[in-house]
């Protein structure tokens, strides 16, 4: 008998968006102040899935932010002194070098980060335990009183009759249900 799954973490609301809006602004402004120019408003989206937790994208002439809320959910703080820096830096080496002119990680990249005091050593390698990714498969159980999702790794060994889980709450053993694809 094996206790059971993660409870999948909520994404960032609305009030702690608003505070990456203000770092990623708040570090915008220590670039402009540094490099004695201006960097137009970039677009923060929260839209960003699976392993990343932020990414910066440029296609053709539309440049945007993207944040994963829920990686941000599970490691707010960290989130804002590492990730926002980290993506913001790249939006500037862009404008002020041009992507294609430099390494993603490169000098031109750290020194901006040293502008921002910001620690450029960081790769992210969090425990994503109940983070949504993005192209994940789950199986769904039943037991006398609610329903249960399982990973296909668990799902599998309860298949083989390598295991056997049971409800906390009623302590019944888990029927399958159904396999689905959870795309959030
Ligand atoms: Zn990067
Ligand atoms: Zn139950």
């Amino acid at each position: 008998m094996t206790a059971l799954t993660t409870p999948l973490i909520e994404p960032i609301n609305a009030e702690q968006q608003a505070q990456v809006l203000d770092k990623t602004q708040a570090t915008l402004a220590l670039a402009e102040r540094e490099y004695g120019r201006q960097f137009s408003a970039i677009p923060v989206l929260f839209d960003l899935r699976g392993r990343c937790s932020g990414m910066y994208r440029v296609r053709g002439n539309e440049r945007v932010m993207r944040f994963n809320p829920h990686i941000f959910a599970k490691y707010f703080s960290d989130n804002l002194a590492t990730t926002v820096p980290h993506e913001v830096a790249h939006y500037v080496s862009d404008c002020l070098y041009g992507l294609s002119n430099i390494r993603p990680h490169g000098d031109e990249w750290r020194q901006i980060m040293k502008v921002f005091k910001a620690d450029d050593s960081r790769t992210g390698d969090y425990d994503l335990r109940g983070i949504p990714t993005r192209r994940q498969r789950y199986f769904d159980y039943r037991c006398g009183c609610q329903s249960h999702r399982l990973s296909s790794r668990r799902h599998n060994k309860l298949a083989r009759g390598e295991v056997n889980y049971h409800c906390r709450q009623c302590g019944e053993n888990l029927s399958f249900v159904a396999a689905c694809q959870v795309t959030t």
